[in-house]
């Protein structure tokens, strides 16, 4: 039995129930560059092969060899990037996915059905409040948002026929932070599963499962990727029947994740712990400067003392992460011309990459929630802070931010 052998099975321990940053018996650095990734059976080779492959041979009819069927239904490297994931979120079961919004959709469908209801948090993902309000409302299921930030707002927005609690944080343009230990002490009292986007984070910044979330979704586009070359996503739970139920739905709908998606996103994976280091240390640097320039209207930055939420943040997250958005002095057409301005920060929508971005929410990620309740203020610009010299970034905000 090979180390690697003892690091996966280590996956399907109770990792849920420790509350420390180090899940199982391997600290999360270790998870990172080792769960699923064991060494070629076939050849030894130290990276998993990409399978890339649609069907299997059976040893007579039936005789699946490690399970494999049809690569819809499973695929070895898909089933690595699983392994791997559900160890770094310390869950029972990762489930690997086209896109995050597919993973979204398989679980809303999964969770809900029609006459069930959901709450949504008031600053959330604008793709993510698309799909509630104009994809699954169609199919008769009802949400309604709160502020999930306070959990008496959470509490308050429960109905008889609310089936599922949903967070993000830290929230999608806005920073917001939601204490998930207690948004999970309402959904468990009303009998509700509470799922957490935890893309902003990443595994290595925040555990959801551990502080009583049921299920984490994440878009592996952003961090867990890391570096902007593909789109995908993926759910981890701790319930093992809830993970059979998913996989069933991730099997029947059949928006999975293809093998070599797969291997760019357990590659990522192996980096996070060193590039979420660096994200932090850089986004902290940005702040510095932002909270005092005259042109900066509003810093939002868990990492802020003067941020509601940060000291939830600085209980449940290891670091306040990459992402920092910011209101422009001068209004919309002020925050548009610091986002054309800037050379360095590339003009563009998602994050998490090594590359630094900017883009304005109200006309690019967020359009779609304009004249609702999730509308974003105009005046606002969204930094995912990448991996170059602090120094650089900081020249190239300062340039796009002088009035010139
Ligand atoms: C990008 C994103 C999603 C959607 O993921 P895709 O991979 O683009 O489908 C969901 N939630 C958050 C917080 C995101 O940033």
């Amino acid at each position: 039995m090979s180390e690697q052998r003892d690091i996966h099975s280590d996956s399907h321990s109770d990792q849920h129930d420790r509350t420390g940053d180090q899940p199982g018996k391997h600290s999360f650095e270790t998870l990172a560059i080792h769960a699923g990734n064991e060494a070629d059976p076939a050849t030894g080779a130290v990276v998993p092969p990409i399978h890339q492959v649609s069907t299997y041979k059976q040893d007579g009819v039936g005789g699946l060899r490690g399970g494999y069927e049809y690569s819809r239904s499973g695929n070895p490297t898909r089933t690595a990037l699983e392994e791997n994931l559900a160890a770094l979120e310390g869950g029972r079961r990762g489930l690997a996915f086209a896109s995050g919004m597919a993973a979204e959709d398989c679980l809303l469908r999964t969770l809900l059905a029609p006459g069930d209801h959901v709450v949504i948090p008031n600053d959330a993902y604008g793709g993510t409040f698309r799909l509630f309000s104009k994809v699954a409302e169609r199919w008769g299921v009802q949400w309604s948002v709160a502020d999930t930030s306070d959990p008496a707002a959470v509490r308050a927005a429960v109905r008889e026929n609310t089936k599922a609690v949903w967070v993000e944080t830290p929230s999608n343009p806005l920073l917001g932070i939601t204490d998930i230990a207690a948004v999970a002490e309402v959904a468990g009292g009303a009998g509700l599963r509470l799922v957490v986007d935890n893309t902003f984070a990443s595994p290595y910044l925040q555990q959801p499962l551990a502080l009583g979330a049921d299920v984490v979704v994440h878009s592996t586009t952003k961090y867990m990727g890391g570096h902007s070359d593909v789109v995908g996503g993926a759910l981890v739970v701790r319930d093992p029947a809830l993970g059979e139920e998913l996989a069933f739905h991730q099997n029947a709908m059949g928006a999975v994740a293809g093998p070599f998606d797969s291997w760019l996103v357990l590659r990522g994976a192996k980096t996070l712990p060193v590039r979420m280091d660096r994200h932090n240390a850089n986004a902290e640097r940005i702040t510095e400067m932002l909270t005092s320039h005259p042109r900066v209207a509003q810093v939002y930055y868990p990492g802020l003392p003067s941020h509601p939420g940060h000291e939830t943040a600085a209980k449940q997250m290891r670091g306040f992460g990459g992402m920092v958005s910011f209101r422009v002095a001068g209004g919309e057409e002020a925050a548009v011309r610091v986002c054309e301005r800037a050379r360095l920060f590339t003009l563009g929508e998602s994050l998490g990459g090594v590359e630094s971005l900017i883009e304005h929410p109200g006309r690019m990620t967020h359009a779609s929630t304009a004249g609702s309740q999730l509308e974003v203020p105009a005046d606002l610009v969204r930094l995912s802070v990448g991996l170059e010299a602090a120094e650089d970034l900081l020249t190239d905000l300062r340039y796009a931010l002088a009035d010139g």
